[in-house]
């Protein structure tokens, strides 16, 4: 079960106060706010336990003052798993707080998923109609519009088809079955990912079952919001109704927060949910495969992703691979933290991609939707001729590359 804050005082207290994790928390490099990077936010927490201070909105707003990348964690000489104590501090924060029925309503999933309804639509008819490539086109003048154009470019650049091709149900030499998380971007705003991923497996011999699954929860989990996030667990359990030998994800985040259900709830469903999920790169690690021509690809690494994908991409026979400074480096985009902290998001993102437009990349390639919005809101930032383009990696194996025997 899910700790509460005041199990965490003994580690809070391991926080030596080193600094160490001002040289590589993002959001510190961007706006050098001492609350931004762990150790401020300990010292607040340590004035809590201690009772000098109490939570207030001033506190969350100091504790969301974050990506959530974990590399505090990883740097961090005491060991001190950061992000597990933020989530924890806000949702005592909300325990103790009268929220009204107004806010409540403004942190509903039902306004989060009309919202998405409504982005999807927009993304249709950008599609259909063709105003994806006449903007595409126009891209470097509609950037000279400030804030309203570089919003227009990053929209445009997430619905626009990068793939194209349909789902393909033929299986071969079929062995495994898998329900298919697809996850909130391929479900309403571009189903490039899924389609790609379900024709790449099917030729694994992997059959890809849809069930009509929520969001994985990952903004009401990192907001502390358990509330709304056992909610979305206890949806996505009754959809998850079943025998399979895998759940599948083509997303990074909805991987890691799939696997943290059965941290709240114990219940055989829940604990089977989050043992099957598994990577969808994962099932294609031994396979190689061959670009059709020589291009200039890069990674990013999502920071709930592990290093694997990247052998992957190292492999693919015919392509340069260019190692880039800061691969694995948060792109900057974070949910809430993007929304809320707009300017600091754009920041951290621009800052990212320009190591890859000084190392004329042709592709970045990913394994996360939400980092593909902060690729592209980092693009979005820049106005120069040419310009990486931010990939899905089932995306650009299924269309630049086949299996090489
Ligand atoms: S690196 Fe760890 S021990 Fe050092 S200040 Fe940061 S949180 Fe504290
Ligand atoms: S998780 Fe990342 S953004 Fe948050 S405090 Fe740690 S290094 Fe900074």
């Amino acid at each position: 079960m899910k700790k509460e804050f005041k199990d965490y005082q003994e580690e809070i207290y391991k926080c030596s106060r080193c600094g160490l994790c001002q040289s590589v928390c993002p959001v510190f490099k961007v706006t050098l706010n001492e609350c931004a990077v762990s150790r401020g936010k300990f010292n607040i927490l340590n004035g809590i336990l201690k009772g000098d201070l109490r939570f207030s909105d001033n506190v969350k707003k100091y504790l969301d003052l974050c990506t959530g990348c974990n590399a505090c964690k990883d740097f961090c000489p005491s060991g001190i798993d950061a992000c597990k104590i933020f989530i924890a501090a806000k949702h005592e924060y909300y325990k103790n707080k009268k929220i009204s029925l107004f806010v409540r309503f403004l942190n509903s999933y039902f306004l989060f998923k009309s919202f998405l309804v409504c982005l999807g639509i927009a993304a249709f008819i950008l599609r259909v109609t063709g105003i994806c490539k006449i903007i595409k086109i126009f891209e470097n003048l509609i950037l000279k519009f400030g804030y309203l154009g570089k919003r227009l470019v990053l929209f445009n650049s997430l619905v626009s088809s990068k793939y194209g091709k349909a789902r393909e149900k033929i299986v071969q030499g079929k062995t495994k079955k898998a329900v298919y998380f697809e996850g909130c971007f391929n479900k309403y705003i571009n189903d490039d990912t899924k389609n790609a991923v379900t024709n790449i497996l099917s030729r694994c011999g992997v059959e890809l079952i849809d069930r009509n699954f929520e969001c994985c929860g990952i903004s009401y989990l990192h907001d502390g919001n358990f509330e709304q996030f056992k909610k979305l667990i206890n949806k996505n359990i009754k959809a998850f109704d079943c025998d399979v030998d895998y759940v599948i994800t083509d997303c990074a985040s909805c991987n890691s927060v799939l696997k943290e259900y059965k941290n709240f709830y114990d219940t055989e469903k829940t604990v089977d949910l989050s043992n099957k999920t598994t990577a969808a790169v994962d099932l294609i690690k031994n396979i190689h495969f061959e670009a059709f021509k020589k291009l200039n690809v890069a990674v990013h690494k999502p920071c709930h992703d592990s290093y694997d994908f990247i052998n992957i991409v190292k492999n693919i026979k015919g392509i340069n691979f260019v190692d880039v400074e800061d691969f694995d480096k948060c792109c900057g985009f974070s949910g809430k933290f993007a929304v809320q902290n707009q300017k600091i998001s754009r920041e951290i993102s621009r800052q990212k991609i320009l190591h890859y437009v000084e190392q004329d990349v042709d592709y970045i390639i990913t394994t996360c939707p939400a980092c593909l919005l902060g690729l592209n809101q980092g693009l979005a930032e820049i106005n120069t001729a040419k310009k990486p383009e931010a990939i899905n990696l089932f995306v650009f194996l299924a269309k630049y590359c086949k299996p090489s025997i």
